[in-house]
């Protein structure tokens, strides 16, 4: 059965689009279970939410097909539907909610089994088997249909969004279809879509009209050319290395591209007006659905080889690259995987925008975006990436949303949004140089958060009070090699003099979880809660000391070097990291450098440093608080996880009383404590923060005038009170509603736009 059940998914992931995938199904179910209907309902796009249409079916009458239509509370399939559950019946005429449609030619079955497709809880359609004869399906079977109804929700969740489920009418031709995600990096942007694509994946390839059916032809018939070559090329250099039957491999290869299917296929929907790449997309799904579909295990295996060789085509046609000019003048930048590299790739004063399938706001690309001050929306896993080359495009870097072709209305309230945020950023620059002082009195500086060397003058600008976050691993991150100490001691010097005498915290390398080093791979199976951070770097302490050694030799002459230890989950590891540091400075004093004693502090982002907040603080300078870790430990939510990014919640009373005993344990140690994870820069929970008295706030650049003005705009003493009150409340979105009210009371109504997460 299990067998079986892979195979269809594959089949149906192999599916051109969702009438072919529906066509799939209901032809191999009703083959697999041997009965004598199979058909899928989904619901009607045009219509009802609640109306099912039927899309599919192999054993009722094909005219019915497109036509049948069930609505809210209606027939069998409206009760499953209804139910979210199955229902297995003997003899459906005998059932008070059957109902009798004379054009599916229904009237001569017997058993009935329906099953609901559900995806993220939401009812897309139903699945129905029947028979003629009466009788009630088994367990097997039900069993089948569940598992296989829960495999291909999210294949016709997603091509329910790019337009697929109504045939008749492109989804993606409507106005203002909105597609959610997280916000990465806040911000409005519109702008036109632009399809970074991984070389070489022809599943991400983008639709594309041909600009020149005779240049396109000419640069396909030149990339087989060259594909025939490499290969033949190959064949001859195995000869001495492989026996003759396994160099028949090569040769089938050369004889595939010389086959009518594949160019004579491509040339043929290029010539019907498509790009190269798509047509070789369409034509290899084409081909390797042809070989998945045989008997023979053998001839199945060759869809392989069809798809090894059309990437290699697709590899030739790609050498082409895009020249600057050809990005338009406000580039939407989206893919499923966006690189940093392919953000650099555009030139700068063209970027508008980015939006990525994969990655949320902790991923590098969002970084990156911060610190240009690009929107950003991440995560956004029903991307219909190939559907979105040269489309008008608005992203809603606060919310997460993106739209796609928007109304004229919509696109007048977003530049409304943008004038609003234009204004609202005039505003608060007059801020930058103002202090980060409470109502009544107390300073709570604002620091910028940073892993760019790129990030330094707009951190300056902005009137960042000093740095209180340089994430270290980017530096390393973008290298070919763990940089060497000199190398490092440049680029933290390059920062310590910037800000000096403001001070400026070096976080040791954090790399692990979601942040690899592409020189250093760690593979594991739940990396979050693997060898991560100072887990690592106490592990190689050849690595570490290198680091540290590197900051202690970038602060000589400055006094603004604060060390800071992530992933702290024990006072054994603390104690380590701190033996390691003074084994560096005494290593330096010995070679005659003069090093000032820098601050040091830990940092708090897993749940054990928050029962340990007051010993561990006893040891160092002060506490950090990692919200973006911490949160995802707390609730157990990967924070990279789009598909539980609803749970992830800062506002969550269990991280709310946590911070709050943090706070508590590093002032009984008598040692300050900042916030540096994103919590900080969300002017509700900003207020939370002010009234735990935390001493000091680490964001990014681009929210770093927003919070100054939130402490400016709140007394400590009005913080507490609303916290005191958020701390007897139990649901995170009646805290989001009442710190909502608080900032517009102060008169910052305009920040509650960017705020809405919980
Ligand atoms: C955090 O976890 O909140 C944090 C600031 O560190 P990072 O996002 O780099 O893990
Ligand atoms: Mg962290």
């Amino acid at each position: 059965m299990l067998h079986v059940l892979r195979r269809i998914v594959l089949e149906v992931g192999a599916a051109g689009n969702l009438t072919e995938a529906l066509e799939i199904i209901v032809r191999r179910v009703k083959q697999e279970l041997a009965i004598d209907v199979c058909s899928v309902y989904l619901r009607d796009p045009d219509g009802d939410d609640r109306r099912l249409l039927l899309m599919a079916s192999e054993g009722l009458n094909p005219e019915a097909v497109g036509h049948v239509i069930m609505n809210a509370g209606e027939g069998l399939v409206g009760l499953v539907a209804e139910r979210a559950e199955p229902v297995n019946l003997e003899n459906a005429p005998d059932h008070p909610r059957f109902k009798y449609f004379p054009e599916t030619g229904e009237e001569r079955y017997h058993a009935f089994l329906g099953v609901p497709i559900v995806h993220h809880r939401r009812l897309l359609g139903v699945l129905v088997a029947q028979q003629r004869e009466r009788r009630r399906f088994d367990d097997e079977h039900v069993a089948f249909l569940i598992t296989l109804a829960a495999q291909l929700a999210g294949a016709i969740s997603h091509a329910e969004l790019i337009g697929e489920v109504d045939n008749r009418r492109e989804v993606l031709q409507q106005e203002n279809v909105q597609i959610r995600g997280i916000p990465g990096a806040a911000g409005v942007a519109v702008g036109q879509g632009v399809v970074a694509y991984a070389l070489a994946d022809l599943d991400s390839v983008p639709d594309r009209a041909a600009a020149s059916v005779e240049e396109e032809e000419r640069a396909f018939r030149q990339a087989v050319q060259a594909v025939q070559d490499e290969l033949a090329e190959i064949r001859d250099r195995m000869e001495s290395v492989l026996p003759p039957e396994e160099r028949l491999l090569f040769d089938a290869y050369v004889m595939m591209l010389g086959s009518d299917s594949l160019v004579n296929g491509t040339v043929e929907r290029i010539r019907g007006g498509r790009w190269a790449p798509a047509a070789l997309r369409d034509t290899v799904r084409e081909s390797t659905r042809n070989f998945e579909d045989m008997d023979d295990p053998y001839l199945r295996e060759r869809a392989s080889d069809v798809r090894d060789i059309g990437r290699r085509i697709l590899m030739r046609l790609q050498s082409h690259v895009r020249d600057p000019e050809e990005f338009p003048g406000r580039t939407i930048l989206v893919g499923e995987d966006v690189t940093a590299t392919q953000l650099a790739e555009v030139p700068s004063e063209r970027l508008a925008g980015v939006v990525s399938s994969r990655g949320t706001g902790s991923s590098h690309v969002a970084i990156l975006a911060r610190a240009m001050g690009i929107p950003a929306v991440m995560g956004v896993s029903d991307l219909p990436v190939g559907r979105l080359e040269g489309r008008e495009l608005v992203v809603d870097g606060y919310r997460g949303s993106l739209y796609i072709q928007p109304s004229p209305e919509l696109l007048e309230e977003f530049r409304h949004l943008q004038e609003e945020e234009r204004e609202l950023a005039d505003g608060l620059r007059a801020l930058a140089q103002e202090p980060a002082v409470t109502k009544d009195g107390h300073e709570v500086p604002v620091y910028a958060n940073s892993g760019l060397l790129a990030d330094i003058a707009p951190s300056i600008q902005s009137g960042a009070d000093g740095i209180g976050l340089y994430r270290t691993e980017v530096p390393f991150m973008i290298r070919e090699r763990f940089p060497g100490e000199d190398e490092q001691t440049e680029i933290y010097r390059e920062i310590l003099q910037s800000f000096d005498p403001r001070p400026v915290t070096l976080r040791t390398l954090d790399v692990g979880g979601d942040k690899s080093l592409p020189y250093f791979p760690v593979s594991e199976d739940n990396p979050f809660l693997g060898w991560r951070g100072i887990r690592i770097t106490l592990d190689h302490p050849e690595i570490f000391l290198t680091q540290l050694r590197a900051m202690l030799r970038a602060s000589q002459g400055l006094t603004n070097l604060n060390i800071l230890f992530p992933m702290i989950s024990s006072l054994a590891e603390l104690k380590g990291a701190l033996q390691l540091l003074q084994r560096a400075r005494d290593e330096l004093l010995d070679e005659h450098y003069v090093i000032p004693v820098p601050r040091v502090g830990v940092m708090v982002e897993v749940p054990s440093a928050v029962y340990l907040a007051e010993t561990l603080a006893r040891r160092v300078d002060f506490l950090s608080v990692g919200t973006n870790d911490l949160v995802q430990y707390l609730l157990a939510v990967d924070r990279n996880n789009a598909r539980v990014a609803d749970l992830y919640n800062a506002l969550h009373p269990a991280v709310l009383h946590a911070l709050v005993q943090t706070a508590e344990g590093a002032h009984r140690a008598g040692k300050q404590i900042s916030v540096c994870g994103e919590m900080a820069a969300d002017p509700a929970s900003v207020i939370l923060l002010l009234g735990m008295e935390i001493d000091a706030l680490s964001v990014n650049v681009a929210a770093l005038a927003r919070v100054k003005w939130v402490v400016r705009s709140f007394s400590r003493a009005r913080a507490r009170h609303l916290l005191e009150q958020c701390l007897t409340m139990e649901e995170p979105a009646a805290i989001r509603a009442l710190l909502d009210n608080a900032l517009v009371q102060a008169g910052l109504g305009g920040l509650v736009r960017g705020a809405g997460r919980a």
